[in-house]
């Protein structure tokens, strides 16, 4: 059968002679694997498509497990992100929790657009940390694991200062946050961040100006939840922690 989908390559390894396996996600048809025949030729026509991070069309064939491309044209090829080691990082993160995470089914038009408008984000140069940790709320969404940062889930409280705790799913509220000794003391700054995040759509994302401290607090909040629910020991997150201790230094 004959497919003709959007999609954004996540994943691309080398298959054979001169051949490349990408994983797409797509608009329609959820993540699916497809070869390029000699993508690795300097003459290929299709080299370019099977390039990290490249947003297409893309023609291809199957009937069961993996496709063949046969035709395929790039959209935005999103070069600058393949181009500074920073912004590289960053993609790479949000390609493979994007390939790992997700479930088939879980995989729709909407995380398509989540994770398209996150690369052109990367692009146009907003905070990279921004984006990702509003990426990586999307993914809890999509996972079943949305944290709630309005109630307290121990007793319902929706005022006052709050208490991050990834166990509980989301926030503790001073009378409670002795519930959970792992629980993070959350600034205004940071919780108010939180709660915008799930209100937030990846496409209406504009410039956010966060403070260094609380940068550093989200950036703590985010992997903890991401700890507890996703689990992953994903190579491009412990990248983006040796830069970060990198750029630290
Ligand atoms: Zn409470």
């Amino acid at each position: 059968m004959q497919y003709r989908v959007e999609g954004l390559v996540i994943r691309s390894i080398d298959y054979g002679e001169g051949n490349k396996i990408v994983t797409l996600l797509t608009n329609t048809q959820g993540k699916a694997g497809v070869i390029i025949r000699g993508a690795k030729k300097a003459k290929s026509r299709h080299g370019s498509l099977a390039q990290l991070f490249t947003h297409g069309e893309f023609i291809f064939f199957r009937n069961t497990g993996l496709g063949t491309l046969t035709h395929g044209e790039i959209i935005e090829s999103h070069h600058v992100l393949r181009e500074g080691l920073e912004l590289t990082a960053y993609a790479s993160y949000a390609a493979e929790l994007t390939d790992r995470a997700l479930q088939e089914e879980e995989a729709g038009a909407y995380v398509f657009e989540q994770l398209k408008s996150c690369f052109a984000a990367l692009q146009e140069g907003k905070d990279p940390e921004i984006i990702i940790q509003l990426y990586e709320i999307k993914i809890l969404e999509l996972t079943g694991y949305a944290p709630d940062f309005e109630t307290c889930a121990s007793c319902g409280n929706v005022v006052g200062s709050m208490a991050l705790s990834a166990r509980a799913g989301g926030v503790l509220c001073s009378r409670c946050s002795y519930r959970d000794p792992q629980a993070l003391q959350l600034t205004d700054g940071a919780l108010k961040l939180l709660r915008l995040y799930r209100r937030m759509d990846m496409r209406r994302m504009g410039q956010v100006q966060v403070k260094p401290e609380t940068k550093k607090l989200l950036k703590q909040a985010m992997r903890q939840l991401m700890d507890t629910h996703v689990g992953l020991n994903l190579k491009s997150r412990s990248f983006l922690d040796q830069l970060d201790k990198y750029t630290m230094e």
